[in-house]
């Protein structure tokens, strides 16, 4: 079944004490609802532990925001697939465009990383899409199909009904800039049809296509009205309970 699905990405954001805060205050503001989409939290390593303990993680699921792309050994300053699922989180968000920017993340990396984030029983949240010149010159299509082929496609029907896709375009990204939910609609339609391209139908239809770039209170119940989006991946608006509660509350 395709879940709808409402995550936040804290990125390199809040100290401990404050990240705690902010899980807690989350925690408290759902304590007596029953939203209609799944809650994610991706915060930074150091508090996922911390976070998981503090809440209730039956309501609020927990992602890291990256993996190593080794098992375990002599990488330091590196962090497992089996060192996040140890902490309590379920999620992991993998080739976020700012890892595949600044920190050179190729296709070939990205399949390790998601190889190793589902044997290790994590759900990657794996994130594509174009920079603006791509969409500019109509090539946003070709490009997330490559980066879902890149990585994604030498996976097993089983595996790869695992995967939560996040579409960011990158001209959006903290920019302020949201795709229209008709341009959304679009290219989320595009992925899913890439998908069954690959896999069946059922599995592409059962594929949870989150949207990612500048979604706020003010746009999300437009985008997540659309029939291909399945919810939204959130920076900045997910950084205040205030901000992040009435993208939950969207659907
Ligand atoms: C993100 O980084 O995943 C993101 C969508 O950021 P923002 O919501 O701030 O654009």
């Amino acid at each position: 079944m395709r879940k709808n699905i409402i995550a936040g990405n804290w990125k390199m954001n809040t100290t401990l004490q404050e990240g705690l805060a902010l899980a807690k205050g989350l925690n408290e503001a759902l304590k007596d609802k029953t939203p209609k989409c799944d809650v994610i939290v991706g915060t930074p390593f150091t508090h996922l532990a911390c976070v998981a303990d503090a809440i209730d993680t039956g309501k609020i699921g927990i992602a890291a925001q990256n993996c190593a792309d080794h098992e375990k050994g002599a990488y330091t300053g590196e962090v497992s697939a089996a060192m996040v699922a140890s902490t309590g989180a379920k999620y992991v968000i993998l080739g976020h465009s700012e890892r595949r920017q600044y920190y050179g993340e190729t296709a070939e990396i990205l399949k390790t990383k998601v190889n190793l984030a589902l044997a290790n029983g994590l759900t990657p949240i794996f994130c594509i899409g174009e920079v603006l010149e791509e969409r500019e010159a109509g090539k946003h299509f070709d490009v997330v199909d490559e980066q879902i082929k890149g990585s994604l496609f030498d996976l097993s029907a089983e595996d790869f009904s695992k995967i939560v896709i996040a579409y960011e375009p990158v001209w959006a990204i903290g920019t302020g800039k949201t795709a229209t939910a008709d341009q959304a609609q679009e290219i989320h339609a595009h992925i899913r049809q890439t998908i069954a391209g690959k896999y069946e139908q059922t599995i592409a239809d059962n594929c949870s296509i989150l949207y990612g770039g500048s979604m706020n209170a003010g746009n999300a119940k437009e985008l997540v009205a659309k029939p291909d989006v399945d919810g939204g991946l959130i920076g900045g608006a997910s950084l205040s309970v205030e901000n992040f509660l009435p993208i939950i509350e969207a659907f």
